[in-house]
């Protein structure tokens, strides 16, 4: 349907609208080349498009400027660590209270106790731990249920993501075998022998694997957001919980992106039951902060053990987790942002998008698909995907190249590794307006 050769003409004509454009940019990334691996601080930015990549100055609320001083309405986001909206004042005023009165001292502050209480509120477990990062809650929460099953294995989704988590860069081999995910670099041991790999919606294979007993926990996103969003069938999650109970096995949810449905994620707004959850990202304000919480009966399997002397080597930690100032930024946000109210405003902004989109896409009788998941929307150049290996498959990294750089240039920043929309309560009608305009602008474009 896309003539690639037109695809090639176009995108070259933004790359040098890019390269003009954003000269002060061009400059930083040549100086940063010298002492900066891949001339970028964490080796992902090297996927944005563009030669090279923005560097931004200052962001607020839901734009961001550049160093050449251009105005972005940020539909990134963070890739959701800003989903809350960029410089909260109430997150700001906390962090600087904590930045004067003492960071880190591995010493509980008071707003932990705040922050726990908050969090079991929202998502409905009892007990909570802090971690750094989304990543480092993922690699505990697997640790304790290990230990606490005395199973070796994890379950995961064919092609999920869930942080830079050794056990779960896994995806299904064609005869069904676990092998590694594409690219995935130096594992320490074969990944088949630490995980086991599923579908998503595929509730015959989940029981056939989780019945071989070797499976401690089955770790996964309610909805797949990282191959793009891919929604549970009805049913589905229930039968989840159902299967993992019978086979003995701990349900873990990570709610780092599906947070976006609410201000307790998909397992509040889904009625969802899970032994452990993970959340990361947003809940700091874009301070890095993460927590997972324990259903009562694990918390309570695990009180003995963290009284032993041996915790602080037991695998489990971080000498900066729990820090105060990342605390502190927790309870701001928590208590600004992210709430009810927060999501009445950013759902509606999301559907909004999603409806502007699929516009476009009836109105050129295209074969492509608008997806959303609460405040995260998303466009695909293909029907909507049952699985991740579907989802896989479905993927066109040209085109997606070009829609991004297409909407670097006229004001909008999508995340780079999908074509994914988040919405945070500061953006507008008006945003949302100007990214279906320029969205119908690049598919007029490509049709020629
Ligand atoms: N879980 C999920 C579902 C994620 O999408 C990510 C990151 N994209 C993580 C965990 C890891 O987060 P972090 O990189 O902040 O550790």
């Amino acid at each position: 349907m896309i003539d690639r050769n037109r695809l090639a003409q176009l995108h070259q004509a933004e790359e040098s609208r890019f390269v003009e454009s954003h000269p002060r940019s061009a400059a930083l990334a040549a100086e940063a080349r010298e002492h900066l691996m891949a001339g970028v601080p964490m080796p992902w930015m090297t996927r944005w498009p563009g030669a090279f990549p923005i560097f931004f100055d200052t962001a607020s609320g839901a734009r961001f400027t550049d160093v050449d001083g251009l105005e972005y309405v940020d539909l990134c986001l963070g890739d959701t660590g800003a989903m809350t909206g960029h410089a909260l004042p109430q997150v700001a005023a906390a962090i600087t209270e904590r930045a004067t009165t003492g960071i880190t001292t591995m010493l509980p502050s008071g707003d932990a106790v705040w922050v726990a209480g908050e969090l079991a509120r929202r998502f409905g477990l009892p007990s909570w731990q802090m971690a750094m990062t989304a990543t480092d809650a993922n690699r505990f929460v697997l640790r304790f249920a290990r230990y606490l099953t005395g199973r070796p294995k994890v379950a995961v989704m064919d092609w999920c993501y869930h942080g830079t988590v050794d056990e779960t860069f896994a995806i299904l081999g064609k005869d069904g075998q676990t092998i590694a995910r594409p690219g995935s670099m130096g594992p320490q041991v074969d990944v088949a022998l630490t995980t086991a790999v599923v579908p998503f919606n595929d509730l015959g294979a989940l029981d056939r694997r989780l019945a071989e007993g070797d499976i401690a926990a089955l770790l996964m996103e309610p909805a797949l957001t990282n191959i793009g969003i891919v929604l549970p069938e009805d049913g589905y999650l229930d039968a989840v919980r159902e299967i993992t109970r019978r086979h003995g096995v701990l349900w873990i949810i990570d709610e780092t992106h599906t947070l976006c449905a609410g201000p307790g994620g998909a397992t509040a707004a889904w009625g969802l039951d899970p032994d452990m959850l993970v959340v990361g990202k947003p809940i700091g304000g874009g301070v890095p902060v993460a927590a997972y919480g324990f259903s009562a009966e694990i918390a309570e399997r695990l009180a003995e053990p963290l009284h032993r002397p041996e915790i602080d080597t037991a695998g489990v930690g971080g000498t900066l987790t729990g820090n105060a100032l990342a605390i502190a930024a927790v309870r701001a946000t928590l208590s600004s942002a992210l709430r009810e109210e927060d999501f009445a405003v950013a759902i509606p902004l999301a559907e909004r998008f999603a409806e502007g989109v699929a516009g476009v896409i009836e109105k050129h009788r295209l074969p492509w698909h608008v997806q959303r998941l609460g405040c995260r929307a998303e466009y695909w150049f293909c029907p909507p995907p049952r699985n991740g290996a579907d989802a896989a498959d479905a993927s066109d990294e040209e085109l997606d190249a070009f829609m991004h750089l297409w909407a670097i240039n006229r004001g909008i920043l999508l995340t780079p590794f999908h074509n994914m929309a988040l919405f945070s309560p500061h953006h507008t009608d008006a945003d949302v307006d100007l990214h279906t305009q320029v969205f119908g602008e690049a598919v007029e474009a490509l049709l020629g």
